[in-house]
């Protein structure tokens, strides 16, 4: 599933964003990047309300479509 998420990140986004694409990162072991994801989306989830309710919207949209049926 792919989503497109319109909105404006905040410094702390940019930042955990910007770790997320670092080099280390890269490198870095799954569990490490797990952290890090988790640590994004909780703070999505808890400063950026609007992403969750688009998210959410999409979920919805695309479980009503034709083609999500082909992929179950
Ligand atoms: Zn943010």
């Amino acid at each position: 599933m792919k989503l497109f998420l319109d909105f404006e990140p905040c410094v702390e986004c940019k930042e955990m964003m910007n770790e997320l694409a670092s080099e280390e990162m890269l490198f870095a072991d799954d569990e490490t990047r797990a952290d890090i994801s988790a640590k994004f989306l909780r703070h999505l989830t808890y400063n950026h309300n609007e992403v969750v309710k688009a998210v959410m919207s999409e979920v919805k949209s695309q479980k009503r479509s034709p083609e999500f049926d082909l992929y179950k």
